[in-house]
């Protein structure tokens, strides 16, 4: 009995302990990091009261903290200030200022931006890495980008797909985009912003050679806005930093190293996406089922996205069809009916149907099975 007892105390303490743990771990973002670079989790696009946002900056730290996120900005709109009757703000930094005192005790890296919010076009750019948005406000467009890009900034384009500015939702670039890429004030655009993705502005930041980005553009609470409660996420950024610190995602995004993550779309150029990938999936070989020609394949996901994969290969499963499904941090068995293979290799084929790497393009990727 008194066993009994004091086991069922050790168990209700276990569960518990358990379950507050398992709620914060699942709740925090995994990516894998890559070959030679760390995979940095981060949201360039928030909003506090100190623009048109319902919250307090500090609510941003706790919310990326919660996120396990790497680094955030707080890019306020220097145009629009509905609230500035109300929260007085002399010093367009405040927000920035507040942030950056309350990620202290976490680790996590708060990069001063602001946004530039003008009529289409070239509509909204967000600014990072600036020192002093008070400087970065002027009446003339261009002077305002070239006051931001003195502070050393890297500016990209914001929702150029937003129905509100773009009716059709096709981004297009025009000669003000061209005049700001070619004077070097222009470096990234938006692929994903809040709900939307846009695979034209996939293609255009390939053809102008943009840096991808996504982000959250939050105004409101990131739990409700993307229904934490029930398994969803923020977009994010992953940028591939050599050091996790501001001046290596700086570095990292003016070199254009990026992928996107959004519902379960992971959206990037060919190289970084495929990068991400092999460090995301891990195939194994588990020899064949017993003295059958049915080779067993262990596919690993490392990963907290989902990953929906069509076989392009001519081989056949022993109990699938050509769609699998890889679940978030989870391993599947696939059999593969190798008789065709010749004896050293079963050359398979996959399209990442939920990895696109340019207009109407998912990632294709090889896996040779070395038979042993
Ligand atoms: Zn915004």
């Amino acid at each position: 009995m008194k066993l009994m007892i004091k086991q069922a105390i050790s168990l209700v303490l276990f569960s518990l302990s358990i379950g507050i743990g398992a709620q914060d771990l699942e709740r925090k973002i995994e990516f894998p990091d890559i070959d030679g670079f760390l995979s940095l989790k981060c949201d360039f696009h928030i909003h506090t009261v100190f623009s048109d946002g319902l919250v307090w900056p500090t609510i941003r730290i706790d919310e990326a903290v919660k996120d396990g996120l790497d680094a955030i900005a707080l890019t306020e709109h220097i145009e629009y200030q509905p609230w500035k009757d109300d929260i007085k703000h002399e010093d367009r930094n405040r927000s920035y200022q507040i942030a950056s005192k309350a990620a202290k005790p976490h680790d996590l890296i708060v990069i001063h931006g602001t946004e530039i919010t003008r009529d289409l076009p070239p509509g909204h750019a967000n600014a990072l890495f600036v020192t002093d948005v008070n400087e970065i406000m002027h009446e003339d467009l261009l002077q305002s980008y070239r006051n931001a890009r003195a502070q050393g900034a890297f500016i990209f384009w914001n929702h150029p797909n937003w129905n509100a500015q773009q009716k059709d939702a096709i981004p297009v670039i025009s000669d003000i985009h061209q005049q700001l890429i070619s004077e070097d004030l222009l470096h990234g655009i938006e692929v994903v912003n809040d709900m939307t993705f846009s695979e034209e502005a996939l293609q255009l930041s390939i053809d102008h050679n943009l840096t991808v980005m996504g982000t959250s553009d939050i105004h409101g609470l990131v739990d409700y806005q993307y229904d934490l409660a029930n398994g969803g996420h923020r977009p994010i950024c992953l940028v591939f930093a050599k050091e996790r610190s501001a001046e290596s995602i700086k570095e990292a995004l003016f070199a254009g190293r990026t992928v996107t993550w959004f519902e379960n779309i992971l959206a990037g150029k060919e190289e970084h996406l495929r990068a991400l990938i092999i460090a995301a999936l891990d195939f194994e070989v588990k020899g064949y089922i017993g003295d059958s020609e049915v080779l067993q394949l262990e596919i690993q996901n490392h990963s907290d996205a989902r990953f929906l994969m069509r076989n392009i290969s001519p081989y056949d499963f022993y109990a699938n069809t050509d769609i699998i499904e890889i679940l978030p941090k989870s391993k599947l068995t696939l059999q593969v009916l190798s008789t065709r293979a010749d004896k050293t290799q079963v050359p398979l084929q996959f399209e990442i149907l939920n990895a696109i790497k340019a207009y109407k393009s998912p990632l294709k990727i090889d896996v040779s099975l070395l038979e042993n």
